[in-house]
């Protein structure tokens, strides 16, 4: 009898905790209903590393994406207190993932604008999320002054910004913006902004770009989102910026994300492990799907990630069984199926 060759792509999926169980399982639905290219090892991390192996980033977690490169990650709850640092901190430095690609683009009709469509790169190692803090003796108190700092170094503002630009040619973007804040902090955002025009020049005739001072880009955002195609920026004002961005579409209840580093690459769901509702399957899995979409362009499948987009997006315009959160009675399992009915 002839073994089968499985042609399948070796990835990691990682449930998580809260209602990432849940979740996992509408998405792997979806997924095997459309034929899907992967072939899971299935890891613990977050309360369900806990649980499994005694630690939020269990071991055989991390050899597990050491050896695919590849991960599809479910929300993690980090613990308040108890030393814990946060599992998606540890896996960033961890992977060196740099860069957070976030795209947002319109799907609700009832969105603030109908034709928002850009991605924000943001560096994902450096700045202000170094968070050295310390408190500084003031007026006698011990504890009056506290301070925080970050860097930036040349490589990682280079790597983000070739990072962006790369994207922006070979995905047809018309645009990149550099956004900073070099005014003020004149060598933190200085240095970055310095080295993000060098790269710029090298892609002069290829892709237009521009600068923006961050506090106005936060609201030209508001106000002319058709202005903005890429954005690269650091790793604050990308969190905050990225935030914003998905506020213009609707929330984030649809938004995906992507850790992308040399050698791997971790794809999530914006939000968080909503304790709140776990369990009782109200979890809206579309941003894990939307996650799992940018994944299968990752790796190629463009059509198939096409195909589940429009899928998605068929789906909650309608409000065809979807859950509470975008205005249904459904559940996490009755919006899959709308889902791959029209897949
Ligand atoms: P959250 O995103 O988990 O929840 C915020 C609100 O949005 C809640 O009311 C929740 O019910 C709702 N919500 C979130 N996802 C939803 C979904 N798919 N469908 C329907 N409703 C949804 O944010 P939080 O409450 O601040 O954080 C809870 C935990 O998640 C914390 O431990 C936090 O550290 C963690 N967290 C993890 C990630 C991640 O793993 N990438 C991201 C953010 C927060």
């Amino acid at each position: 009898m002839e073994v089968p060759v499985t042609s399948k792509i070796q990835a990691t999926l990682i449930p998580g905790d809260g209602i990432g169980p849940e979740i996992t399982k509408a998405v792997t639905a979806v997924l095997d209903h459309m034929g899907q290219p992967f072939e899971w090892d299935v890891q613990q991390a977050g309360m369900a590393g806990i649980d499994a192996e005694g630690v939020p980033l269990p071991q055989n977690t991390i050899d597990s994406i050491r050896r695919t490169n590849l991960a599809l990650k479910g929300p993690l709850t980090t613990p308040v207190g108890g030393g814990f640092t946060s599992i998606n901190l540890q896996l960033r430095q961890e992977f060196e993932l740099f860069a957070n690609v976030r795209p947002t683009k319109t799907i609700k009709t009832d969105g603030r604008y109908d034709n928002v469509d850009m991605v924000i790169f943001r560096e994902n190692l450096e700045g202000y999320y170094i968070a050295d803090e310390g408190y500084i003796e003031h007026n006698g108190d011990p504890e009056g002054k506290v301070y925080s700092t970050g860097y930036n170094t040349k490589e990682e503002a280079r790597r983000i910004t070739r990072a962006a630009f790369d994207y922006a040619v070979a995905n047809g973007r018309k645009k990149v913006s550099i956004v900073h804040k070099a005014n003020i902090l004149k060598l933190l955002s200085g240095m970055f902004l310095e080295e993000a025009r060098e790269i710029a020049k090298e892609y002069e005739g290829k892709v237009a770009w521009d600068e923006r001072i961050v506090d106005a880009c936060a609201m030209q955002m508001v106000m002319y989102p058709d202005d903005f195609d890429v954005i690269v920026t650091t790793n604050l004002f990308g969190d905050i910026l990225s935030d914003l961005a998905a506020g213009l579409v609707g929330g984030l209840g649809l938004a995906p994300g992507a850790n992308i580093g040399k050698d791997a690459a971790i794809f999530e769901a914006v939000h968080g492990s909503a304790p709140d509702i776990a369990g009782q399957q109200k979890a809206n899995p579309c941003a894990f799907l939307m996650a799992a979409g940018l994944m299968l362009e990752h790796v190629g499948k463009t059509d198939d990630a096409e195909r589940l987009r429009k899928a998605v997006i068929g789906t909650v315009q309608a409000k065809d069984r979807v859950t509470p959160d975008l205005g249904g009675t459904g559940n996490t399992m009755s919006i899959a199926e709308a889902i791959m009915d029209r897949l």
